[in-house]
């Protein structure tokens, strides 16, 4: 029986980050159950990160986990890249609705007219039946998820805790003791459930209620910018009602047509329609022509009801705790949420600087979804 501190289920952003802010607190050790860190949605991103995304309390923690990110590790975890959300004559009334939600958080908004969103993405298509608007954000952020997540198991190691692949827990009795699939056995009085699209499944393992989360799949494809173009400058292009988005991934380009089907929590697939329309809405937002796809994937982005993400202590089972509901801001937002989850799991008092940004204890509490 090996015994920890905190007991942390799932090796994506959610449980790295905690274990990683756990770590000065106590031994940290989180199993995972794939034989690598980021199997599934944390390795399957966009990595980006943006105001046009949420509600009030997720640009809150979005705004709070910006300095860390560009920060830390010498600025390896982030750097700056502008962000563009554009409408076409419908999504006006959204495009101005989106802008004055996220000018409460970022000073650093301007309205974007034709030759300046010209600039920003080369290849936008425009006029009355694609992009007649836009307002640019220079402050968006490309973050590099392999290297946040390298940057929290290191962090965790160096405090004495354990990352330890191919362990998925398979039973579990509380208070808490975990056994693994393959038959080894982990103690600890605290257990952080961060099974990502499997918390309510990990929840049910320990005879917890669930919360009603739910998994939705979401495609990408990676095309090729015009011959002769490198992309690697172009911004973050995404429209103001969820249709749409593309965005540089190395010289070439990922687009995704911001597809949100109900799917189980599994290693998710990209499906021949959701590529194709990923594919006929790159034609029809800019002029390129999808002649190859070089690569496509899947991933699944995970919601409580009302698209808060989760953290917390529940009520009816004494040292099991919820960091789930990550949605489709999971990379943007963990520095704050590891913040938050670590003072609940300690009894430390509530972070200033959070509660300064909007966001409070209540907000991520799973009682609220019961
Ligand atoms: C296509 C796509 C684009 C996205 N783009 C962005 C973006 O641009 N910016 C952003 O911030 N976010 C983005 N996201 C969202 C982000 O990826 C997620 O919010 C985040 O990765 C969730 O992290 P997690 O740790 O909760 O889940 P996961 O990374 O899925 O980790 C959960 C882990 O738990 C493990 N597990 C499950 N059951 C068990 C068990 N019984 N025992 C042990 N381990 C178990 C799983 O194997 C898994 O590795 C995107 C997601 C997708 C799919």
């Amino acid at each position: 029986m090996e015994r920890a501190d905190f007991l942390i289920i799932g090796g994506g952003v959610a449980g790295l980050s905690v274990g990683a802010a756990l770590a000065p607190h106590g031994k940290v050790a989180v199993l995972e159950a794939e034989d690598a860190i980021g199997h599934h949605s944390s390795g399957r991103s966009a990595t980006f990160s943006h105001y046009g995304i949420g509600n009030a309390v997720v640009r809150g923690l979005t705004m709070h986990s910006r300095a860390w990110l560009l920060e830390a590790d010498g600025g390896a975890l982030a750097r700056r890249h502008p962000a563009l959300f554009v409408a076409n004559e419908e999504m006006r009334p959204a495009l101005t609705a989106l802008a004055e939600d996220m000018a409460c958080h970022t000073g650093s908004l301007e309205e974007a007219d034709e030759p300046r969103m010209r600039a920003l993405f080369p290849p936008l298509r425009f006029g009355s039946e694609a992009i007649v608007a836009g307002i640019a954000d220079p402050d968006g952020l490309r973050l590099d998820s392999d290297a946040m997540l390298q940057h929290y198991a290191r962090a965790i190691r160096a405090g004495g805790g354990r990352v330890l692949n191919g362990r998925r827990a398979a039973t579990i009795r509380p208070q808490w003791t975990v056994e693994a699939e393959a038959g080894e056995s982990f103690s600890a009085p605290i257990l952080i459930n961060a099974a990502g699209a499997w918390a309510d499944q990990v929840a049910a393992l320990a005879g917890v209620a669930p919360i009603g989360l739910k998994p939705l799949r979401r495609t990408i494809i990676i095309v090729d910018p015009p011959q002769g173009a490198d992309a690697r400058g172009w911004a973050f292009v995404k429209t103001a009602v969820d249709d749409f988005y593309i965005l540089p991934e190395g010289a070439r380009l990922a687009a995704s047509p911001v597809d949100e089907i109900e799917d189980d929590p599994r290693d998710a697939q990209p499906e021949d329609y959701d590529i194709a329309l990923a594919a006929w809405k790159v034609e029809q937002y800019t002029t390129l022509s999808v002649v190859r796809i070089s690569h496509r994937w899947a991933g699944l982005r995970t919601f409580a009801a009302d698209r808060t993400p989760v953290a917390g202590f529940d009520a009816s089972a004494p040292g099991f705790f919820w960091l789930a509901g990550q949605g489709g801001f999971g990379l943007q937002t963990a520095p704050a949420m590891a913040e938050a989850a670590a003072a609940l799991v300690t009894g430390a008092a509530w972070p200033k600087a959070l509660a300064e940004s909007g966001v409070a204890v209540d907000h991520l509490d799973p009682a609220r979804l019961r």
